[in-house]
């Protein structure tokens, strides 16, 4: 594993960049992609955030042409001439830790001159050539404020600007939950602050994100919400969305963010649990505990893993059976896994 310092001198000598965030990316993964993209872009260097599926419509204000999508088939040789002219000199993966969270780019990742990895996932392995994994850290945005203030210290420029806190301050708002989730420290708040000295409007960018919401989204979060099955003695809750759901509210997968939420927020709850059918026989499974729980290991135990309170992974089988799944291992989780006294 590396330093904060020495992933600040590797970006200080790279010069042609690609940042890999994870697949469905969240406000984390993007405002921290951005945050990069646009520092490196600031020091001159050629940067673009390679993503292999849409933004939501709730986080594109924090896009701003960093972001390029691959396309199918298309090779790592291709990809670096388009945007690069040649090929990448560092490939880095953000708030995320495994190329099994870019699956449509993971060719491209590792066909980088050098690979790094910046990330805040206990789940996540040093498997780059450059690491700094901080499971302590609320957010990925907020190591990546460190990175920069360091990448400030390397290159003697200034670098961090008001643009780039509203895309780090973004990450970390998202994963916090608005500075309110048990992952959220002093030093978090220490970094919001140094951010809204740079000029956030913190009340903008959460009506962007939390405020932005269609029509559509809010029925498809109704029909989730109605179609709840609660179990394990009230301590968890179970729901899905599926194509046929999204058809009928004409929605898109992204609006079915923050079911997973609502679901938590139920009294007594301690484990919610969302299902996305993405296709038939692939299941992308969220789960979220409330204060004692640990979902990052059931995650685990299917492949996928997180954060001890946020996890996910993905099932490959019918909706139904991944609800029966779902319930059972839960069930019994909660049964091991029981509230301090
Ligand atoms: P979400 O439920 O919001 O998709 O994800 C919750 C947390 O778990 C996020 O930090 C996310 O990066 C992580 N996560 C979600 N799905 C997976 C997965 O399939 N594998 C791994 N390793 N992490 C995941
Ligand atoms: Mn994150």
């Amino acid at each position: 594993m590396n330093t904060k310092r020495e992933m600040a001198e590797l970006l200080a000598v790279k010069n042609r960049i690609l940042i890999f965030p994870h697949v469905h990316m969240d406000g984390d993964a993007l405002g921290t992609g951005a945050g990069l993209c646009c520092a490196l872009r600031k020091l001159g260097k050629e940067a673009y955030i390679l993503i292999e599926d849409e933004i939501g419509d709730n986080l594109q204000f924090i896009d701003d042409g960093f972001c390029v999508r691959i396309e199918d088939g298309e090779t790592p040789d291709a990809v670096f001439e388009k945007y690069l002219g040649k090929k990448a000199d560092l490939c880095i993966m953000v708030d995320c830790g495994s190329p099994d969270r870019f699956e449509k780019r993971k060719e491209v990742f590792f066909a980088g001159e050098v690979t790094g990895c910046i990330d805040h996932h206990g789940t996540s392995k040093p498997i780059a050539d450059y690491n700094f994994i901080d499971a302590g850290a609320a957010a990925c945005a907020e190591i990546m404020y460190d990175v920069l203030r360091e990448l400030e210290d390397v290159t003697g420029a200034d670098i961090i600007d008001k643009q780039i806190a509203d895309a780090l301050f973004s990450g970390i708002m998202t994963d916090t939950g608005c500075f309110v989730y048990s992952n959220t420290t002093i030093h978090t708040h220490e970094v919001a602050i140094e951010l809204m000295k740079k000029g956030v409007d913190s009340s903008a960018i959460s009506a962007n994100i939390y405020e932005s919401d269609s029509f559509a989204k809010i029925r498809l979060n109704g029909m989730a919400v109605d179609a709840m099955r609660v179990f394990a003695d009230g301590q968890a809750a179970i729901t899905i969305v599926t194509q046929d759901m999204l058809k009928e509210c004409g929605a898109v997968m992204n609006d079915a963010e923050g079911v997973v939420d609502t679901l938590r927020s139920i009294k007594g709850v301690e484990i919610a649990v969302f299902l996305k059918e993405l296709a038939e026989n692939e299941i992308k499974v969220s789960m979220r505990a409330k204060s004692y729980a640990n979902v990052a290991v059931i995650a685990s135990e299917f492949g996928g893993g997180g954060h001890i309170r946020a996890a996910g992974c993905t099932l490959r089988m019918p909706a139904e059976e991944a609800l029966k799944t779902m319930i059972s291992v839960v069930t019994e989780a909660l049964g091991t896994q029981t509230k301090p006294e």
